[in-house]
């Protein structure tokens, strides 16, 4: 197969043996029980089509985009196959082959391009959902809808007023005696949707002695658009992302959602040569307190927290104890476990809209898990998480609040005591 993406996925398929330890970890293997929709089915179908054994059609295109891209696989895998760069370089390919067209692949285009990657016209976008949202006129356009558009209308997050999506300071000092530098990486939707979140960030690190500087002319990540097979757009945003974060004066590169972390520490395999010097000092901040040793909180927060993995910070960074730790220190909390911590949510990015029903059937086991533990908070640290779990709590009739870890530290730092 011709192609400059077959090499490197052909690669990647030989290290598998066909042993089939990942086929329970896999959401979409469990849900239909096809060898197709299983990680090991899916690197047959993609050697297939390396050796020439098969076309790139619509099956091989089918099942590369039904993956969440979850990486399950790769923690269970012997063998070490890189499952997640292997997908998107396939999806980079069946892209170039014009296999996915049509106005839902151009308004998926055009929305991940030119508005998530676009801070003015993102932010504009996210101030006209507030107004309809503030006016009421969401359940109004919502009702004369057909189903399927008003399940879509229905994922659309609150957007938070204005006065928690102002920048954060460019430069915030550290609090008691100093213990380093760190930079901040913002992202795209967290200031508009998740701003509170990335305020908590910089009051925890500076109450753990840390300065916190927001270098200005950073961008999206890019994970989304990897993800969806737009390789060349996410390496434009990786090296603006490489020229804001050059400056070596920092302790390390500061990132709260799992997605962005995970594509930032991998920038070597999509930059090679040049990613390095970013991605070496990229930390989860859950993973960086916890190694810092984290200044105990005296507040205490009076509750039951389900801690649940995001996949790109348990498979994606292998980061999975730090964030229980730090959850355990805080006064007050008592950590409960659920039986299916580190399954995928079904948000995937924006697979929760162009895959409804996997997307529903991954959810709905989670809400299973989470339903039966029944704690007062439900905690995860990726912002695609934090809105997928917040319709899924919302739908199950949960009484829990879901909130990034962070928040819960930020606020036994604030409160002498706060009740759920
Ligand atoms: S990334 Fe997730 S959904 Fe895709 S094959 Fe691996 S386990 Fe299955
Ligand atoms: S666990 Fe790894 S080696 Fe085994 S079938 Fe899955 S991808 Fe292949």
């Amino acid at each position: 197969m011709t192609g400059e993406n077959w090499p490197a996925i052909y690669e990647r398929t030989l290290d598998c043996v066909h042993c089939g330890l990942c086929l329970q970890t896999c959401p979409t293997y469990r849900e239909t029980g096809r060898e197709n929709s299983s990680p090991r089915g899916r690197i047959y179908l993609l050697r297939a089509v390396a050796e020439s054994r098969a076309s790139l059609g619509d099956v091989v295109s089918e099942e590369a985009y039904l993956c969440l891209g979850c990486r399950a696989c790769e923690t269970a895998c012997p063998s070490g196959v890189k499952f997640g760069s292997m997908i998107e370089l396939a999806r980079a390919e069946i892209d170039r082959s014009g296999l996915r067209s049509g106005w839902a692949f151009r308004l998926e285009r055009w929305a991940l391009r030119g508005l998530i990657a676009n801070p003015r016209r993102l932010s504009f976008a996210i101030s006209l959902l507030r107004a309809v949202q503030v006016l009421h006129l969401d359940r109004l356009v919502a009702r004369l809808l057909p189903k399927a558009w008003r399940e879509l209308c229905a994922l659309a997050p609150r957007v938070p007023p204005a006065v928690e999506r102002r920048p954060l300071p460019a430069f915030t000092p550290a609090l008691g005696e100093k213990r380093g530098r760190v930079a901040l990486f913002v992202g795209c939707v967290m200031p508009e949707l998740f701003g509170a979140i990335n305020a908590a960030t910089v009051r925890v690190l500076s109450r753990n002695g840390f300065e916190v500087v927001v270098p200005e002319s950073q961008g999206c990540c890019g994970a989304l658009h990897a993800h969806t097979g737009d390789l060349d757009f996410a390496r434009e945003l990786a090296r603006r992302n490489l020229t804001a974060f050059s400056a070596t004066d920092f302790d390390a590169v500061i990132v709260n959602s799992a997605g962005c972390g995970a594509v930032l520490r991998e920038l070597e395999e999509w930059l090679e040569g040049e990613g390095d010097s970013l991605a070496v000092r990229v930390r989860d901040v859950s993973e960086f307190l916890d190694a810092a040793g984290l200044r105990p909180p005296a507040g205490r927060v009076e509750s039951t927290v389900c801690y649940d993995d995001p996949c790109h910070l348990v498979h994606g960074q292998r980061v999975d104890a730090a964030p229980r730790r730090l959850l355990e220190q805080i006064p007050g909390i008592e950590l409960r476990a659920h039986d299916d911590p580190a399954g995928c949510c079904g948000a995937a990015g924006i697979y929760n809209l162009t895959h409804r029903a996997m997307s529903r059937a991954v959810l709905d086991r989670k809400m299973q898990s989470l339903s039966a533990a029944d704690p007062d908070y439900v905690a995860t640290g990726n912002p695609g998480c934090l809105m997928q779990l917040r319709g899924g709590a919302a739908a199950a009739g949960l009484r829990a609040e879901v909130v990034h870890p962070i928040e819960l530290l930020d606020r036994a730092y604030a409160a002498r005591s706060v009740e759920p």
